[in-house]
C-alpha cells in the first residue's frame, strides 16, 4: 500500500520534531512510502526577507546578518541532531547557503522569477536535513529533488503543473525506487519549469505536492503530519472550544481551505478527489490516535459548524469616475490589474457603481494596482480588517463572533457566511 506523507516545516524545526519524523518513518518503513517535507521552521518567510533586503542594495549589512542567522538556524538544527557524521551534511548545508547567496546577488529583473530562485533554497536546506537523519537511522532512504519530478509552466510563485510531463518525470525517477524498496524522500513546494528554471507552487504549497505524488502515482492514502490532533472545526489557538472533525468531504475541506483554514493548501484536495484517494490528517504528536479523513462521502459535512478567521485584511472599494456602472467592461479591467499583480480576491461585492474586494494585507500589491487602476477609478481602501467565515451555522454564532464589531460588508448562501469586520474602537 503506497502512502504520501508530509511533514511540515513546524515540526521539522527542531531536534524533537526531526527525531519524531524519523520514529513516523521507522514505524512505516516496510511499506512504499514517499517523504515530502517542506522548510523548516519560518525559513520561507526569512528568505523572502532576504530577498526584499538583496532588493534594497543600500542594506548590505542587514542583509548579511539575515543570511548568516538564517545559516546559523540550520547548523544549530544540525548540530543538535547528534549524528555520527555530522561533517558531511554541514559541508552540504554551507553549499547549499554558498548558492543562496548566489542567487541574491543576482536578483533578476522578474521580480517573481528571482522570488522562486530564492525562497526555494528552504526546502532544499530541510531535504538534506531530512534524507540525512533517516539514512543515519539505516533507513533507505533515497533524496529526490523535486525540481526534477514536478514539472510546471513559468508562472512564477504559483506555477501551474504540467501533468503528462510530471507524470513521465515521477514514474521514471520515483517508481523503480519504490520498487526498489527505497523510501523516497522529497521537497514539497518546489519544481522547475521546461527551461529548467526553478518554480514554487504557492504559499504552502507543500501539501499540494504531495497531492501531486499522490495522484501521479496513484497512492491509496496521503497523510499531512500536523502539530494538532486533526482538522479541526476552528484555529485551536484562537478559539478555546475547538473541536476536531472525524470526517469531512473532499468538497467541505476545499471550501474551508479556499476560506482560509490554514491547514490544507487548497489545491491539494482536487486531485485526490480525482483519483478518489483519502487523505488523512494526523497528529504528529500523538500518531495512534484517529487522524481526521477527508473522502468522497459527504453525509458528516453539517455536523460541525466550521469557522474561519482570517487577519490583516484590507477592503478595496473601486467605482467609476464617470458614474458608469461597475459591469463587465469595468470589471474587466479590474480584474486584469488583480491578475497582473497576483493579488488573491478572498470576497467580493457589487453594487452599480461600486465594486469591493478583500485580500490579504500586501501593500506593495496594493500600490501596484491602485497605480494601473488610479486614471479610470476612484479607489479607497481600508487595512486591518478580519474575514470571519462561518459553515454551516447552527443559528448561534454570527451574534456571538460579531459582537462589538464593526461590519463592512456581508455575504451569505445556503451554507456560508461571511463577515468583513473590524474590532470596534472602545
Ligand atoms: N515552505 C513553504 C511555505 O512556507 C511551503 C510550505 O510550507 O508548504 O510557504
Ligand atoms: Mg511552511
Amino acid at each position: 500500500m503506497l502512502r504520501v506523507f508530509k511533514f511540515g516545516g513546524a515540526l521539522l524545526k527542531d531536534v524533537r520534531g526531526m527525531r519524531n519524523m524519523a520514529s513516523i518513518v521507522e514505524e512505516f518503513r516496510c511499506e512504499p512510502l514517499v517523504i515530502v517535507v517542506s522548510a523548516i521552521g519560518k525559513t520561507t518567510n526569512a528568505l523572502e526577507n532576504l530577498l526584499h533586503l538583496a532588493r534594497q542594495e543600500q542594506q548590505p549589512q542587514q542583509l548579511q546578518e539575515a543570511y548568516f542567522a538564517l545559516m546559523k538556524e540550520h547548523i544549530r538544527l544540525v548540530r543538535s541532531l547528534e549524528l555520527q557524521d555530522e561533517s558531511s551534511l554541514i559541508h552540504q548545508i554551507e553549499g547549499d547557503f554558498y548558492n543562496l547567496w548566489q542567487a541574491l546577488k543576482k536578483t533578476p529583473k522578474d521580480p517573481f522569477f528571482a522570488y522562486d530562485s530564492v525562497v526555494s533554497f528552504g526546502e532544499l536546506f530541510s531535504g538534506h536535513i531530512a534524507a540525512y537523519l533517516l539514512g543515519e537511522k539505516s533507513l533507505p532512504v533515497k533524496l529526490t529533488d523535486a525540481r526534477t519530478l514536478i514539472v510546471t509552466d513559468e508562472n512564477f510563485t504559483s506555477a501551474n503543473v504540467n501533468w503528462p510531463y510530471t507524470q513521465k518525470t515521477v514514474e521514471a525517477r520515483i517508481t523503480p525506487e519504490l520498487q526498489r524498496g527505497n523510501i523516497v524522500l522529497t521537497q514539497g513546494f518546489i519544481a522547475a519549469g521546461h527551461k529548467g528554471n526553478v518554480t514554487t507552487l504557492g504559499r504552502e504549497g507543500s501539501d499540494f505536492s504531495a497531492a501531486i505524488f499522490a495522484y501521479v502515482l496513484q497512492a491509496e492514502e496521503v497523510c499531512i503530519w500536523k502539530d494538532v490532533p486533526g482538522l479541526m472545526n476552528c484555529n485551536p489557538q484562537v478559539f478555546s472550544d475547538a473541536v476536531k472533525l472525524a470526517h469531512v468531504s473532499y468538497n467541505e475541506a476545499i471550501e474551508l481551505a479556499f476560506y482560509g483554514a490554514s491547514v490544507i493548501h487548497p489545491k491539494t484536495l482536487q486531485p485526490l478527489r480525482k483519483r478518489n484517494i483519502p487523505l488523512k490528517v494526523c497528529a504528529f504528536y500523538a500518531p495512534e490516535t484517529l487522524p481526521t479523513l477527508i473522502d468522497v462521502n459527504e453525509e458528516n459535512d453539517a455536523d460541525i459548524p466550521k469557522i474561519i478567521l482570517k487577519e490583516h485584511q484590507t477592503l478595496l472599494s473601486i467605482s467609476s469616475r464617470d458614474l458608469s456602472f461597475m459591469a463587465e467592461e469595468n470589471l474587466k479591467t479590474v480584474f486584469s490589474a488583480f491578475s497582473k499583480y497576483k493579488l488573491h480576491i478572498n470576497l467580493m461585492q457589487n453594487s452599480a457603481v461600486s465594486f469591493s474586494v478583500c485580500f490579504d494585507e500586501n501593500r506593495e500589491k496594493l500600490d501596484a494596482v491602485i497605480n494601473n487602476l488610479k486614471e479610470e477609478f476612484i479607489l479607497k481602501y481600508n487595512t486591518g480588517l478580519q474575514l470571519l467565515t462561518i459553515r454551516h451555522d447552527n443559528g448561534e454564532l454570527l451574534g456571538k463572533l460579531t459582537r462589538g464589531k464593526q461590519i463592512y460588508l456581508s455575504q451569505k448562501n445556503r451554507t456560508t457566511l461571511q463577515v468583513l469586520m473590524r474590532q470596534m474602537e472602545e
